[in-house]
């Protein structure tokens, strides 16, 4: 069996893992690059091989960074079927269509604009590419075997990351490979942790918190922040990843309310993905079922009582208006696009207000520009000046630190021959795959992109 590494080699973005077997061609997550000019323009590099040859895709989880090329593969002749759990399919739908739908309106304002390196500006995939891709979701549960091909079969395990994520093992010609996906945080408030790696040949691991350890959830400055905030008059503005993370803000903000350590402030969600995620979260929750962790019976987990949903465009508008001290929660949670690109406009330049990052951010996004303390961001078009309070609080991440992430490998039956770090900054792998090395005794690399193993 080879493996082979397109995307998320030394980098965060584009997970796509080619897995080779006889004349059997797999795809493991079909990723988007996101971050750096440099990372996007691969968005836009044709497929290495005929993906008209690929017997399958089996997709990890509905992050775009992992579904998000999808449309493009079908379009360049993938009709093959995408493996993925049934709330990865739910989640992935909503996402792959508001990634077109945001992808057309950004051609068409840059086309109006006159400003694109393509003429006419062109979307990476547009709606009709996006629906292609849908078509060929092929649910599959947790726990069950299914074969892709004579002799190559895959097992989806749960991975604690967001709803529907799995770990991907593949076993063909009397190896196996598991592929972590993204592995969650045994914190998460709605999710139930990873399951522990089966025996494997190797094991394929992300690495974006290699590097580092979370500080442990007690939310104290997260609510410190938000009090102090709230009672200078200000707006908190929270640029969230639709999926998951609105649901785990929602419900970390519900029971710090409940117990008085912050003001029962308005909420505002405002990105219809996020509305739409949540839905698929409530329907999870009220189902039960093994990824979930029980939840307390007192109502919806979402409600605090404040929660205004901003559905439409004019609602969203509307709340620029607002002079109150509320809390917007608006996607994208990196901020290079959506509806929290307008807000940040109108509310990075006051004092009082506090934009707080609570994932993981991309270098070259507008996100990190502001963790990294920007005194001025562009925002359509514009120089913003940034007065507010930027705060990041990495205890939302959804997201296996690196103690977590080796607690995680050490849990495997037996040790692989080789360990990969993927799916990390550059830094971040290397420290991923020095500490398998010392403290677990494994054989651990980086792969450089493009490179061809055999397992
Ligand atoms: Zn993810």
């Amino acid at each position: 069996m080879y493996v082979t590494f397109l995307g998320a080699a030394g980098t965060v973005t584009g997970s796509r893992f080619l897995v080779e077997q006889g004349e059997t061609q797999l795809l493991v997550d079909c990723g988007m690059f996101q971050g750096e000019r440099e990372l996007r323009r691969r968005n836009w590099d044709a497929f290495p091989i005929a993906p008209s040859g690929l017997a399958a895709v089996v997709v990890s989880h509905a992050h775009l960074d992992h579904i998000g090329w999808l449309p493009r593969l079908v379009a360049e002749g993938f009709t093959g079927s995408v493996l993925l759990t049934p709330d990865t399919g739910r989640l992935g739908s909503i996402v792959l269509r508001d990634a077109a739908h945001l992808q057309e309106e950004d051609a068409e304002y840059a086309r109006r604009a006159g400003y694109s390196k393509h003429r006419p500006p062109l979307p990476l995939f547009d709606s009709a590419a996006a629906e292609k891709a849908i078509a060929l979701f092929r649910p599959i549960d947790h726990g069950r075997r299914t074969q892709v091909a004579p002799g190559v079969d895959v097992m989806l395990r749960r991975a604690g990351h967001i709803l529907g994520s799995a770990t991907i093992e593949v076993r063909a010609g009397g190896r196996s490979v598991v592929f972590s996906g993204d592995l969650g945080n045994p914190d998460h408030p709605l999710l139930r942790p990873p399951e522990p790696p089966p025996a494997a040949d190797a094991i394929v691991v992300e690495s974006t918190y290699g590097d580092r350890d979370r500080p442990p959830r007690d939310l104290g400055d997260f609510a410190a922040a938000l009090t102090k905030t709230l009672g200078r008059g200000g707006v908190v503005l929270i640029p969230a990843f639709a999926v998951d993370r609105t649901a785990v803000l929602l419900t970390e903000l519900r029971s710090l309310m409940l117990s008085g350590r912050i003001p029962n402030a308005p909420i505002y969600v405002d990105s219809p993905m996020a509305l739409a995620a949540l839905d698929v979260y409530r329907r999870a929750l009220t189902n039960g079922g093994p990824q979930m962790r029980p939840q307390p019976a007192t109502g919806d987990p979402f409600e605090t009582g404040t929660l205004h949903a901003c559905r439409t465009v004019d609602e969203s508008k509307a709340l620029n208006e607002t002079r109150m001290p509320c809390i917007i929660i608006s996607a994208s949670g990196m901020a290079t696009g959506g509806r929290v690109v307008h807000h940040l406009a109108g509310l990075a330049p006051d004092p009082r207000n506090l934009i707080a990052l609570v994932g993981f951010q991309v270098a070259g996004t507008r996100g990190r520009a502001l963790l990294d303390g920007a005194h001025v961001i562009k925002a359509h078009g514009r120089y913003i000046p940034v007065r507010a309070q930027v705060e990041g609080f990495d205890e939302f991440s959804c997201h296996a630190d690196a103690d977590e992430l080796l607690a995680w490998l050490a849990a495997a039956p037996r040790p692989p021959q080789t360990c990969f770090a993927v799916h990390g900054e550059v830094h971040a792998a290397q420290e991923l795959a020095s500490r398998v090395d010392q403290e677990l005794g494994w054989c651990a690399v980086v792969p450089r992109p493009g490179e061809r193993v055999r397992i």
